[in-house]
């Protein structure tokens, strides 16, 4: 991705970036709740880990909140029924990837009558067992909401047993454009802390650090007046800096302390999630609810009418778009679509593709938002390596990285890079540095993929061998005992005949 013209200026003075955030007036203006449209279109694979099996079949009748696909793997989540309906068919979409490349999905067709399944809520949810929530927030399908869509039950079942002490809340929304997070803050203060004591119970963490940025004061306030009096929460505004809700970043800043090189959050006591994601839990654990819809930010100069709509998972973007107000000028100065944030987020072939459980935004942008330019050579001017959250040098990562030196790339740090992108946005040459380390990752982990595959293919070929090894054993030891049988058995009649000769009268 590559927005050049989004930053005014650059902290000089510390890592990151401090971008214009183009959030108002969408962040501003009421959440719209969208109508369930005529058709869903669910994707199998919403989340990071194994994507979910589909447990319907094709003419079935479901409500809303039914299980429709059932997760796969300890890293998994279910898909349910954002409304009721009949399953129309499962079958592949086009992905919200910039592929461009097609997925498994469910296709839903909505009934009108958006009948709940029946609901098994919690009233105390104090009372449950910490290992019952995970159980619970897992069958609901949650999964992170500020983007990277991980399983929540994963980290929360994780964050118990590795005994972690502060539960870090990223209220931060540190990417440009966004505001639905900010805006849930906003409207639902209390719901949001509610989910976060619950969190606080199924984690055992002892206290809440809600990170929000101090361009977001209309939330701070909410937050704090939802927070007074509630021991263990406590709302600690951030300056606006991208990338700041990243987790790394978010966890030193409030806690003082450093995720290790190649180490975990849960390694220095410390769980993340994003605020959204602790409606959802409580919507779960209270409600007895799946995630089935979230609130996405539609934006960009074509949008017509920014803001912040409520959708069904599955709603196709230009149907969300069209229900925002549409394209100013029916799309003629579109340049680019985006799912998610400009910075992190994915450019889109077209709007025919899905809301998923992890979409934060809609982007229009016109081509003054995504002006790019040839890139220069570079000239050792040092910004990239400034701007750097995580403290690498990103003009040697790409040139190893041209070179194909991965292993190099890696010594370097390349698996700490967190493709925020602030090394391309700040260099003067526009290089576009980020989409070399998302390349070599990519290249990496089809390596990766492709030693499993080979380690797989061997380990098979070695059973097959010790399988027909132990056939062929087994069959001589058996044609050995048959024989042995029979020469007993020989032996034997030759006694008997014998025996019975001696017993003649002559
Ligand atoms: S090297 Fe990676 S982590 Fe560092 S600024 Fe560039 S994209 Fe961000
Ligand atoms: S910011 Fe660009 S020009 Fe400057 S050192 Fe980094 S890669 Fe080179």
């Amino acid at each position: 991705m590559g927005f050049m013209n989004l930053f005014k200026h650059v902290l000089g003075d510390d890592w990151g970036v401090h971008p214009d955030d183009h959030k108002r007036p969408a962040a501003d203006r009421p959440v719209r709740v969208m109508p369930v449209p005529a058709r869903l279109y669910l994707p199998l694979q919403q989340h990071l880990g194994g994507p979910a099996r589909p447990v319907v079949l094709v003419g079935q009748s479901v409500k809303k909140g039914e299980l429709i696909a059932e997760a796969q793997g300890a890293v998994s989540a279910p898909i349910h029924a954002p409304t009721s309906g009949t399953i129309a068919a499962v079958t592949e979409i086009t992905a919200p990837h910039p592929s461009g490349l097609t997925l498994q999905a469910i296709i839903l067709e909505a009934d009108g009558l958006d009948e709940w399944q029946e609901l098994s809520g919690c009233d105390d949810p104090f009372a449950l067992d910490p290992a019952e929530i995970g159980k619970r927030v897992a069958a609901a399908g949650v999964v992170g909401l500020g983007g990277a869509a991980f399983p929540s039950a994963v980290k929360l079942t994780g964050a118990s047993r590795s005994k972690v002490t502060t539960l870090v809340m990223n209220g931060g929304e540190c990417e440009p454009y966004l505001s639905c997070d900010d805006r849930q803050m906003r409207d639902s203060a209390a719901g949001i802390v509610d989910g976060i004591r619950i969190m606080l119970h199924a984690t055992g963490a002892k206290v809440a650090l809600v990170g929000i940025e101090d361009n977001k004061p209309e939330a701070i306030a909410a937050m704090q007046a939802a927070a007074a009096g509630v021991a263990n929460v406590e709302i600690r505004p951030v300056p606006a800096r991208y990338p700041m809700g990243s987790e790394k970043q978010l966890i030193q800043v409030l806690t003082g302390k450093e995720v290790p090189a190649d180490g975990r959050a849960f390694d220095i006591g410390v769980v993340v999630h994003n605020v959204g994601t602790a409606l959802a839990v409580r919507a779960a654990i209270r409600e007895g609810k799946p995630l089935i819809s979230r609130v996405v930010t539609v934006n960009g100069n074509c949008a017509a009418n920014p803001g912040n709509i409520e959708v069904r998972v599955g709603t196709l973007a230009e149907e969300v778009i069209a229900f925002a107000g549409g394209l100013k000028g029916d799309g003629l100065g579109l340049a680019r679509r985006v799912m998610g944030g400009p910075m992190m987020g994915m450019q889109i072939p077209h709007w025919r593709v899905p809301v998923v459980k992890g979409s934060s935004g809609i982007l229009a942008f016109d081509a003054a938002e995504v002006a790019e330019q040839e890139p220069n050579p570079c000239i050792r001017c040092g910004s990239c390596v400034k701007a750097c959250p995580m403290g690498l040098l990103p003009l040697e990562m790409s040139a190893r990285i041209r070179n194909e030196a991965y292993d190099d790339a890696i010594g370097l740090g390349l698996k700490d890079c967190i493709a925020c992108g602030c090394c391309a946005y700040v260099c003067p040459s526009k290089i576009p540095l980020v989409q070399f380390f998302v390349h070599a990752k990519g290249e990496l982990a089809a390596q990766d993929r492709a030693k499993l595959r080979n380690d797989a293919t061997k380990k098979l070929a070695l059973q097959r061998q010790d399988r027909l090894a132990r056939e062929a054993r087994e069959k001589a030891e058996a044609a050995a005992k048959r024989k042995a049988e029979r020469e007993a058995a020989a032996v034997a009649k030759a006694a008997a005949t014998a025996a019975a000769g001696q017993g003649e009268v002559v």
